[in-house]
């Protein structure tokens, strides 16, 4: 990717030379299938005499004029920059130009439908990417107004940030075989906002009007997918979670919304979750559920919904300066989703998501050896691009939330308030909001944050308890375990419950708290007088409530309640910060990974929380897959699918439990019997009441056919005539890479890493087929791709865009041969010893593939010696 970096000091540099002040941009999107025409006039204050440069990615530029004056391309147009010398004190800019529309989800994507051959496009433009659509100063301080205007088919909705006036235009179009009309969509200008949250999507989207309640009053809402995917649109659940949203805010804010209307479109195609694009936020059309799909899902969309609303402000309104200060934007989003689903949504358990998902993913970010702190130092766009990671969504959440615990709910808004009332429109750092807080909250802030956002590192709070003879707790105390790499011992407020086992008369067991204190842990042991003398219980949690953000061991006599007892917690959060412990000192190697299988066996039936169970089943698989000791792994997975199958059997029919569970099971089935169960239902032999064989477990049960030998092309081609959308090609692109012979992996990795130029996969079939690569059961079929995968790693960062390659680079790395081939991680040590010159962020997707084979072998050996 070189020559389109751009470095921090190169911005810095820039916005001291320039004051953008507005953009008009025309794109016309009749002109061809590949490219589009767009003019951009950009008008700017300089110092005088200073030069600088615009950024630009175009196959071709047709003409440059600044300030009247013509500058050659051929000569001005390098390296994805346009060189603009001799500045004036105010200039104006127009630059012509052919811009590529792409298949990766980066800049003005373009999806063609293969039900009925019309176009969808929508743009994405973090972290760098609106110069793929218009000439721009691509940096978040130079904020400016932008004026739109967009020629299209005239069937289409054309969207962006403001609302729009439609004039038609003369002559027609060809588009998806038919001639159409042609009409022109005229803008209004925006508010000053960075370039990366401006807008276009544009395509003949199926489209639900709504509105909702502001305090600027009613507000257009309109809901979009494509067409092909309308009729399970629910858009009034998208709207009521939106609603809720606008009245949180604006109240905890105390400042309007700030832009003047609220589209929220689902596109095909999408990278990531989705993207606040201002009053224009595009969704992973994945969120449009076609299929029965786990409640989890449902409610990570209310999040996502609440997410990208809480950006308006924080992000949109206020912007980062640099993209150091990304954390706190989306720390900031993710804590104010979670906050707002748990206190005005249905998802009243919101925190115990949190802690299942976010938390998992945050300590699991920061034991990586390519942790860093919260405050990351992104000296250019490289490094931010591998940035957007466990530590500055999650981790910086969680800390967040901590942050709020220690100066107050109510001071916390109270200066968030006047952080929006003194920047908005502009720009701030993360002092900024400090400055605030503290006035608000009246506490010094510096020392917090200097432990815990600019030092990396997850400590371990592990209790140590003395019993008297009386079966009193004699001494208690709680130690703070650090790892070497990051030394920081730093202050906690926890809670720290007493549970017992309560057996009633018909001899069901339930775990209740007795008793529970809140005290201030710091240094590496602290003394808890407050647990000394009661009578020690069946378990203590260490960190109940989840507030502080550390791993936390269980001692030993609260193990062996947990293994026995967990399930029959009456709440849900001990219940899950359980599991989570229990995970943590599996992947530390403390507890044998089938010991943990069991434990989850045993407990997932009476699981009532989706994202638990959710999160409970991937852990699972990672638990029997990878850490598991090789010589055991086939046969504990075969009795974990056993259960599963058993569990499925009894669970409440059309459950949400029901789904997981028959999932798990299709994932983890390998024996000719399990197998055999598959085809059964494939079939409709088998058929379990409430469960529907809808087109996704159809695609799941396939896969894992294909997985286990049993069908190969054939079986896939079928299916994808029955389901012959854009959702089942995704689909079938993931079967088709799990039929385990030696030609289709070798097939599949052709087409992700060795397609000709021009023939690339779009983004959505990349990842689907990466997904589909690495299922096997025999993980012999992986040990060819060793050497290519070392091979490639150059050439795939350097031809492919930012999101392709680090999906084939994280997603392709040979994890599953841990333990299966012995010089695995040789060959990554050597990689990165003969490639010292290679980019930092390929070096940190390398090590943190080879971190995962390490883990896996201390696992390993930990399961090793395990009876079961
Ligand atoms: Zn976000």
């Amino acid at each position: 990717m070189p020559g389109t970096n751009l470095t921090r000091a190169e911005a810095e540099a820039r916005a001291a030379a320039v004051t953008t002040d507005s953009y008009d941009i025309e794109l016309d999107l009749t002109t061809s299938e590949t490219t589009f025409r767009s003019t951009s006039t950009v008008r700017f204050s300089a110092t005088p005499g200073e030069s600088t440069f615009i950024d630009l990615i175009a196959p071709s530029v047709l003409s440059i004029t600044l300030n009247g004056e013509a500058l050659d391309p051929a000569t001005h147009f390098v390296d994805s920059r346009i060189s603009l010398p001799a500045l004036a004190a105010e200039n104006e800019l127009t630059v012509v130009a052919d811009c590529a529309y792409m298949n990766t989800g980066e800049g003005l994507h373009r999806f063609v439908d293969p039900e009925d051959g019309e176009v969808y496009l929508y743009s994405q433009f973090e972290v760098a990417d609106t110069r793929r659509v218009y000439a721009v100063f691509e940096q978040p301080d130079l904020k400016a107004s932008f004026a739109f205007t967009v020629t299209a088919p005239d069937h289409w909705h054309v969207l962006s940030n403001s609302p729009s006036e439609k004039t038609a235009l003369e002559g027609t179009v060809s588009n998806a075989g038919i001639d159409r009309g042609v009409a022109r969509w005229t803008f209004s200008p925006t508010t000053r906002i960075p370039c990366y949250v401006t807008a276009i999507v544009a395509g003949p989207y199926h489209e639900v009007q709504g509105s909702v309640e502001s305090n600027k009053g009613t507000l257009s809402a309109n809901v979009y997918c494509r067409k092909a995917l309308a009729e399970f649109l629910d858009a009034d659940v998208i709207l009521d979670d939106t609603q809720k949203g606008f009245s949180f805010y604006e109240e905890k804010f105390q400042m309007d919304y700030p832009f003047e209307k609220y589209d929220q479109i689902f596109v095909p195609e999408f990278n990531a979750g989705a993207m606040e694009n201002a009053g224009c936020v595009t969704f992973l059309e994945d969120y449009v559920f076609r299929s029965k799909t786990a409640q989890a899902r449902v409610e990570r969309r209310t999040i996502t919904v609440l997410h990208e609303l809480a950006h308006m402000w924080f992000g949109d309104l206020v912007t980062m300066k640099w993209w150091n200060d990304l954390w706190l934007n989306e720390s900031f989003a993710e804590f104010m989703s979670t906050l707002c689903a748990a206190e005005v949504t249905k998802y009243s358990d919101a925190w115990v998501t949190f802690n299942s998902l976010e938390k998992s993913w945050a300590y699991r970010q920061d034991q990586l050896p390519s942790t860093h702190p919260i405050m990351a130092e992104i000296r250019d766009l490289e490094d931010v691009e591998v940035n957007f990671d466990g530590i500055t969504y999650a981790k910086g959440a969680s800390v967040l939330r901590q942050l709020v615990a220690y100066v107050g709910q109510d001071e916390f808004f109270a200066g968030v308030q006047e952080y929006f009332r003194k920047h908005h429109h502009s720009n701030a750092v993360l002092t900024d909001l400090l400055v605030e807080l503290e006035a608000a909250s009246g506490r010094d802030l510096a020392a917090w944050s200097d432990v815990w956002l600019q030092k990396a590192g997850v400590t371990t709070l592990r209790p140590v308890i003395e019993e008297d003879s009386n079966g009193d707790i004699a001494a208690f105390s709680v130690l703070q375990e650090v790892p070497e790499e990051w030394p920081t011992q730093r202050p906690h407020r926890i809670g720290i419950g007493a549970y017992d086992v309560v057996t009633d008369e018909a001899g069901d067991a339930t775990v209740k708290r007795t008793s529970y204190v809140e005290v201030d842990l710091d240094g590496a042991r602290t003394e808890i007088a407050e647990m000394v003398g009661i009578r020690r219980p069946a378990l203590i949690l260490v960190n109940d409530g989840d507030l502080a953000y550390a791993k936390v061991r269980l001692d030993e006599v609260s193990l062996a309640t947990a293994v026995e007892h967990v399930g029959s917690f009456t709440d849900a959060m001990p219940r899950s910060m359980v599991l989570s412990a229990a995970w943590d000192m599996t992947r530390d190697g403390e507890m044998p990974a089938r010991q943990f299988a069991d434990l989850v066996l045993g407990c997932i039936a009476t699981e009532d929380q989706s994202t638990v169970v959710l999160t409970l089943l991937r852990q699972l698989d990672t638990a029997l897959t990878l850490y598991a000791a090789p010589s055991a792994s086939e046969e504990a997975t075969r009795a974990a699918a056993a259960s599963l199958w058993s569990l499925a059997l009894g669970a409440e029919p059309g459950s949400d439990n029901q789904l997981q569970f028959v999932r798990a099971y299709a994932s983890l089935a390998s024996s000719d019997a399990q197998l055999d169960t598959l085809q059964a239902i494939i079939d409709g032999k088998i058929q379990l009441e409430g469960l529907p064989l809808d087109a996704d477990l159809t695609w799941d049960l396939l896969t894992a056919l294909a997985a286990g030998g049993r069908v190969g092309e054939v079986a896939i081609e079928l299916q994808l005539t029955k389901d012959a959308t854009a959702s089942g090609q995704r689909r079938a692109a993931t079967a088709r890479a799990a039929i385990a012979t030696p030609e289709a992996k070798q097939a599949t990795w052709d087409a992700l890493v060795n397609a000709a130029e021009g023939e690339d996969m779009p983004n959505a079939l990349q990842f689907a087929a990466t997904q589909g690569f690495s299922i096997v059961h025999d993980t012999a079929l992986l040990e060819p791709f060793v050497d290519q995968y070392f091979g490639m790693l150059r050439r795939v960062y350097k031809d492919k865009t930012n999101e392709m390659a680090t999906n084939l680079i994280e997603g392709l790395y040979p994890v599953e041969l841990a333990g299966r081939v012995p010089d695995l991680q040789d060959r990554a040590f050597a990689w990165l010893e003969a490639n010292a010159d290679a980019h930092d962020a390929l070096k940190r997707l390398v090590r943190e593939g080879s971190d995962g084979v390490r883990r896996a072998l201390v696992n390993q050996a930990a399961d090793a010696a395990y009876e079961g």
